[in-house]
């Protein structure tokens, strides 16, 4: 297990303080890593800075090529990429190898495709005498700030359009998911050279609050909370540079009396409890028809009831623990307070199971109001809340009545209603009768509190590159 950081094409041991890392289905240390020093984020800097002439100047088809090589890579060693990620985050591990190791490779696949097939503007003569021509290049040196709810997939959609556009990165997963990307550091040191990629390893306070202050630094690529998004914006204002920012997400999930039921409870029981719940995009805030209502909380009730929660490779395990004590007992706070109210029912879950690990119940909190903590907080844990709505214009005002604006879903049999409240929602996606698939080539992003920045797609490209006008005189 490699436990060193990548600076400058080497492997070196943190100077800083040593950080505990933790299986969360135990609580047990898995392993102990050290921080970057601050010598050691400005080096990293440094190395990608001076690695950033030659690596720019590259054609799209060689660094195609050794992003194809880091999609091969984790797919040969997928099975030992999945243990660790399921180790570290406590995920299921069957859940991992399945659904985010092929996911990750592809991402890496499609960015390396994109780098080759860029479109742009028509060159040509604006004013008599001048030809003029758009160019897309590179920001710089991208520091990308990773989140610990997805670290190998966040490292992906930060790392391969970075690449792909020919900047260099100093990379920072989470302190408390560290080792998949630090097993990849070993591969991207064989194919990249010195510099290009730099892998380090700390926490937001020491090591994120000093990368994102480095004057070398031209680009900040963060995705976790809207607080440390704010601390970014402060940060980059300083010395304006880019900010590429994707942050919560509260998804409502707008289930019309004349949606399938089965689908929506089916829907609900794996999109809104995937990763226990720990998901930007969860299906997370349901507002149901007045006529549905009932039977959805019913029959979600019995669903969430029904999922195996257990250790990572537990026989049929669905869904692992929370990342941490501290999460656990955050999610567990927003559970308790909205029980006290006395229009809820929390109708299953809502308790922390015994024994070791993070554990908490799949929650299904009933009869939640609109203006209720539970409705409009981000709780980022197993916990969907239901909100009876009377009719279409108030299902839509409610759902738009956030901080957020990431992802959301319609559920109804009518095309024309789904398109017409689709085409009212302040969110960056909304999918109509499912909810949570991505695919690489659509954009992930959100609007208004969840950041600007858009992940995956050609938009990301365009987000880790600049727009420059070259004018010829004739
Ligand atoms: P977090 O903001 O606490 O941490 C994210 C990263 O930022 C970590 O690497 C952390 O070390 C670093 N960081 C923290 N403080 C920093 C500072 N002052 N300066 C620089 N870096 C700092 O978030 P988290 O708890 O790891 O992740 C959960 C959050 O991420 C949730 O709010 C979730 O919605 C969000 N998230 C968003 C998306 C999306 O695509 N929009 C995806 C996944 C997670």
């Amino acid at each position: 297990m490699n436990t060193k950081l990548l600076i400058n094409g080497k492997f070196v041991a943190g100077r800083g303080s040593k950080e505990d890392v933790l299986d969360p289905a135990t609580g047990k240390v898995i392993t102990t890593v050290a921080e970057a020093s601050d010598e050691q984020v400005a080096a990293a800097v440094e190395a990608a800075s001076k690695a950033f002439a030659n690596w720019s100047a590259t054609v799209p088809k060689d660094r195609a090529a050794l992003l194809l090589k880091v999609a091969d890579h984790i797919e040969s060693e997928g099975e030992e990429y999945a243990r660790l990620e399921s180790m570290n985050c406590g995920k299921p591990y069957a859940a991992v190898l399945g659904d985010e190791i092929p996911a990750i490779a592809d991402v890496f696949r499609f960015f390396a495709g994109a780098a080759r097939a860029q479109h742009g503007a028509v060159a040509g003569e604006y004013l008599p005498g001048f030809t003029s021509m758009i160019r897309r290049d590179p920001v710089g040196v991208v520091a990308s700030i990773a989140p610990w709810n997805y670290p190998l997939m966040m490292a992906a959609w930060k790392l391969s359009p970075a690449l792909a556009a020919g900047n260099t990165v100093v990379i920072k997963p989470s302190e408390q998911t560290p080792l998949t990307a630090l097993k990849l550091a070993t591969k991207l040191a064989e194919l990249f050279p010195p510099g290009v990629v730099n892998v380090i390893f700390g926490r937001g306070s020491s090591v994120g609050a000093s990368l994102i202050s480095q004057p070398g630094v031209a680009m900040i690529s963060l995705t976790g909370d809207v607080g440390t998004g704010e601390k970014v914006l402060q940060a980059a204002s300083k010395s304006i540079k880019r900010t590429h920012l994707e942050l919560g997400g509260k998804a409502p999930v707008i289930v019309f009396d004349d949606a399938d039921l089965e689908s929506v409870v089916g829907g609900v029981r794996t999109f809104g409890f995937y990763n226990a719940g720990q998901d930007c995009t969860a299906a997370c805030r349901i507002y149901a028809g007045p006529k549905i209502y009932d039977r959805l909380v019913a029959d979600l009730t019995s669903a969430a009831a029904s999922i195996k929660v257990g250790k990572q490779k537990d026989d049929g395990v669905e869904m692992g623990p929370l990342i941490s004590a501290r999460q656990r007992t955050r999610v567990a706070g927003f559970v308790e307070r909205a029980a006290d109210r006395k229009h809820i029912e929390i109708t299953t879950g809502g308790k922390v199971r015994s024994g070791g690990g993070f554990f908490y119940e799949p929650t299904v909190v009933a009869g939640a109001r609109q203006s209720d903590e539970i409705v409009q907080r981000e709780v980022f844990g197993p916990v969907v809340s239901v909100t009876r709505f009377k009719d279409a214009d108030q299902a839509i005002e409610w759902a738009n009545d956030s901080d957020y604006g990431l992802a959301s879903s319609v559920w109804t049999n009518d095309v024309a209603k789904a398109m017409r409240v689709a085409s009212r929602l302040q969110y960056g996606c909304t999918w109509i009768n499912t909810h949570f698939m991505l695919v690489s080539e659509m954009p992930h992003g959100g609007m208004k509190r969840s950041g600007y920045g858009k992940d995956l797609s050609a938009y990301a490209l365009e987000d880790y590159s600049v727009v420059r006008h070259v004018m010829v005189k004739l």
